[in-house]
């Protein structure tokens, strides 16, 4: 170490030089082997402490990123011997991580994929792209990878990588996609069938409520209204049906008018009343402002909460309508004392055709549409819809629009 002083002689600064420049050279040198690969650690004097850096600690950080990482990974010798896997390729395998190492790849393989498997270690090692998709035992399920092999120059001569992504997740949503476009193939017909005769049921459901009233007989004309209540249960149920059909294909057309907001509430609510005997409907209207929308769907709203906040508590107990002025917005709430949500369900009961699945929630019958029409209004009105809900005790469904300027 050299040491500082205010004077120095002249033989002690060309000692000085000396050491410095001896000390620059051999940095000179350090480097330069670094560059040529020719060392692979060296150890540098840190404040007195000894600190040793080794460039295979580079390699480290590498291999425990390989270790961590979701895919399989393995490295393969000339001989298709395996030089090294990380644990998740093990897992994929089903075969312990110590039993992977030094064995032959081709024994690995399940035997159905073995020849396909060969052929793609050919090419690989013909500088050939090749990737596959095999099935792997795995853990607990056989899992669909996708194989993808290269070939790599390393010290020990040439290597071949394989890497296996799990592709269970990918396959799942495809299969759920396609599942779903079945689905929704089967709806678009069946409502497009069903519309017509219900709608002429109805038309002869009337005719004859009239016939029967006009003759006096009052027994037959009451027990006809009740059928005619049912064909509205299940005409509802088409348009729901059709309108979510719209709605995918963008096909679904919205009105544009000026409407009192709380004049539309209080108009449904009168009218559900009529049918929500039993339960005591209330409503709590605050100061009401204009808003701008197709005043038909935003009340098909409002009526899907109220016949949902029905459908889900029992029998006598309220329900509660209000609205209020929030902002630049109109809210309007639905509150019930009914059999409540659960929390993590809560998110995706505005998904399409989703239902909460339990034992109290299968005894009602729906088919998960009429949240996730209502929705997809409120989306293209620039509203917000919500829920707040607790399990047990009732839920408060509401929705917010903007008040027309
Ligand atoms: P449907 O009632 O026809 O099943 P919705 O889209 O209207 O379809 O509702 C989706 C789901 O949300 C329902 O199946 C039910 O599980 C839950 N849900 C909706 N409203 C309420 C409510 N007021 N109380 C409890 N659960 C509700």
């Amino acid at each position: 170490m050299i040491q500082m002083k205010d004077k120095y002689t002249y033989e002690e600064l060309s000692e000085q030089v000396a050491e410095l420049t001896a000390q620059l050279q051999e940095s000179h040198e350090i480097i330069n082997a670094i560059h040529k690969g020719e060392i692979d650690a060296f150890i540098v004097n840190n404040e007195g402490k000894h600190e040793l850096y080794t460039l295979k600690s580079a390699d480290k950080t590498y291999r425990l990123f390989i270790e961590k990482m979701n895919e399989g990974a393995i490295t393969l010798n000339q001989q298709n011997i395996v030089l090294y896997s990380n644990s998740a390729f093990a897992s994929l395998l089903n075969v312990p991580l110590e039993n992977v190492i030094g064995a032959y790849f081709e024994d690995l393989v399940p035997s159905d994929f073995r020849i396909a498997v060969n052929e793609l270690i050919k090419n690989a090692w013909n500088l050939a792209e090749s990737k596959a998709e095999i099935v792997l035992p795995g853990k607990n399920k056989p899992v669909p990878v996708l194989l993808s092999l290269n070939s790599l120059e390393t010290d020990g001569g040439l290597a071949l990588s394989i890497i296996a992504a799990d592709l269970s997740l990918q396959k799942e949503t495809l299969e759920q996609k396609a599942a779903m476009e079945k689905k929704d193939e089967f709806i678009s017909i069946a409502s497009h069938e069903l519309k017509t005769p219900v709608t002429s049921i109805k038309g002869y459901v009337q005719l004859l409520q009239h016939n029967f009233q006009r003759d006096g007989n009052d027994m037959a004309a009451s027990l006809l209204s009740r059928v005619d209540a049912q064909v509205n249960k299940l005409t509802n149920l088409i348009s729901d049906l059709l309108d979510v059909k719209k709605i995918e294909n963008g096909q679904l057309y919205y009105n544009q008018e000026i409407f009192d907001f709380n004049n539309l509430v209080s108009e449904v609510v009168d009218e559900t009343s009529q049918v929500l005997k039993k339960h005591v409907l209330l409503k709590n209207l605050g100061e009401s402002k204009m808003v701008m929308g197709d005043r038909n769907k935003i009340g098909q709203v409002i009526i899907n909460f109220i016949d949902n906040a029905g459908k889900y508590s029992p029998i006598d107990s309220e329900i509660l309508v209000s609205t209020e002025i929030e902002g630049d917005r109109m809210k309007l709430s639905v509150k019930d004392h009914g059999i409540g949500i659960p929390k993590n369900q809560q998110s995706k009961i505005f998904d399409r055709f989703f239902r909460v699945s339990g034992e109290k929630e299968s005894t009602y019958s729906g088919l998960g549409l009429g949240l996730y029409i209502s929705s997809e209004f409120i989306k293209r009105h620039k509203g917000t819809i919500g829920v707040e809900s607790e399990i047990g005790d009732g839920s408060l469904f509401y929705f917010t629009i903007p008040i027309a300027s």
